[in-house]
């Protein structure tokens, strides 16, 4: 199964102000005026559902199905 990461994408004055979900690509917003932006972010991160899962699953367990029918 993946992992999904998290990867920070623009930093303003070392504060983390976007990121994106590396498994479907969710963009969090934090605003670097607000002093937790990193936190904001993560639990941005953590709450969210990646848009994409169910189709990835689906889509590898096509790949093995067809290496495995070789
Ligand atoms: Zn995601």
């Amino acid at each position: 199964m993946a992992k999904r990461n998290l990867r920070i994408v623009k930093r303003v004055r070392n504060v983390p102000v976007i990121a994106i979900c590396e498994l479907c690509n969710t963009e969090f917003l934090g605003d670097p005026n607000m002093g937790n932006a990193q936190s904001a972010i993560q639990s941005q991160f953590n709450a969210h559902k990646c848009k994409s899962e169910v189709a990835s699953q689906a889509a590898a367990r096509t790949v093995s199905k067809t290496t495995k029918d070789k």
